[in-house]
């Protein structure tokens, strides 16, 4: 049971003020995935206002150009060789960077993401085409896609105009799809991930083990990459159950033909442990940092 509570007369007189002050409390009760008894504070309408601030300037953003594209190299663990790039998206506003973390799911709440996820797709494809080959071998790019985009009408459609304009060939394009996007409507999914890959196109599992992971979707999607989250990566040394739990997916992932890849490495030691259970591919700042 949740409940959201604003007090007469401390936070309002009017009824409908405090209804709306009581529904706003409810609303950050449930974001926080909590439940129970909340209190309005006038905090909250602070927040409010910042957020619906913020949600304003990203449509202004696209306009004034403040959106830039970062890409982070990923490595083969055995010889170190580069393989292809993850594409990041970046907002620069004002001289700051906002954090991806707090305007990517504002802008999936708020219905923009498929206007910037459209963005980045074509901006990523067209800086991978002059992209040089690497020992003979073309590099890939991934693109994040946010599961509202994902599902929106159109979207295998505007891959394929983003390839046919950019040029880029499909198998080089590599979507990262988090395993959330199954939830929903599997059937859907697997049709919609099917067109994608008749048309070339790689498909990676993002953020693998942090979402309600259901381990049939591993074979019965057609994902060629398992991309581990790095919250496994930074608990390798503290939690023998988390190693354990990391090198069961890696043998997990490797046996069902999936390229593994380790997310977010940032010392040789996660390395040397990842590299031993067979991990792939690896990416993260101890290779090297997203960059322009
Ligand atoms: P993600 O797709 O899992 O991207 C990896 C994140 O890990 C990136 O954060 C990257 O900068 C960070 N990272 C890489 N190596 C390390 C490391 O060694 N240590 C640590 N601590 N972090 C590392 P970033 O760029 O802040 O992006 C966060 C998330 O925002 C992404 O997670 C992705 O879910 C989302 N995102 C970023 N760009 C886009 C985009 O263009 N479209 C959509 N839909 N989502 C995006
Ligand atoms: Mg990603
Ligand atoms: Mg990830």
């Amino acid at each position: 049971l949740s409940v959201g509570v604003s007090l007469y007369p401390e936070h309002g007189r009017d009824p409908a003020d405090l209804l709306r002050k009581a529904d706003l409390a409810l609303t950050v009760l449930w974001r926080s995935n909590e439940l129970g008894l909340r209190f309005y504070s006038e905090e909250y309408d602070r927040r409010l206002r910042s957020l619906g601030e913020l949600a304003l300037s990203l449509d202004q953003a696209l306009q004034d150009d403040e959106f830039e594209v970062f890409f982070q190299p990923q490595f083969t663990m055995d010889s170190g060789m580069l393989v292809g790039f993850e594409a990041l998206i970046r907002w620069r506003r004002k001289g700051e960077f906002i954090d991806p973390g707090r305007f990517v799911p504002l802008a999936e709440t708020t219905g923009r993401i498929a206007g910037l996820g459209e963005w980045m797709l074509e901006r990523s494809c067209m800086e991978a085409v002059s992209w040089p080959e690497v020992n003979g071998k073309r590099l890939s790019v991934g693109v994040n896609v946010s599961i509202p985009q994902f599902h929106q009408a159109g979207f295998v459609a505007t891959v394929g105009r983003v390839l046919s304009g950019s040029g880029l060939a499909p198998e080089r394009l590599e979507l990262e799809i988090t395993e959330s996007v199954a939830m929903q409507s599997f059937e859907s999914t697997l049709a919609k991930l099917g067109e994608l890959r008749a048309m070339g196109v790689k498909l990676a599992l993002d953020d693998f083990g942090t979402g309600f992971s259901s381990l049939s979707y591993l074979h019965r999607l057609p994902f060629s990459k398992l991309k581990l989250d790095q919250s496994f990566v930074r608990e390798l040394h503290s939690s023998r159950p988390q190693r354990i739990l990391t090198e069961g997916i890696v043998h997990l992932g490797s046996g069902l033909g999936l390229t593994v890849l380790a997310e977010g490495v940032e010392s040789v030691e996660e390395f040397g442990l990842l590299e031993a259970m067979g991990c792939d591919l690896v990416q993260g700042y101890f290779c090297a940092q997203p960059t322009p």
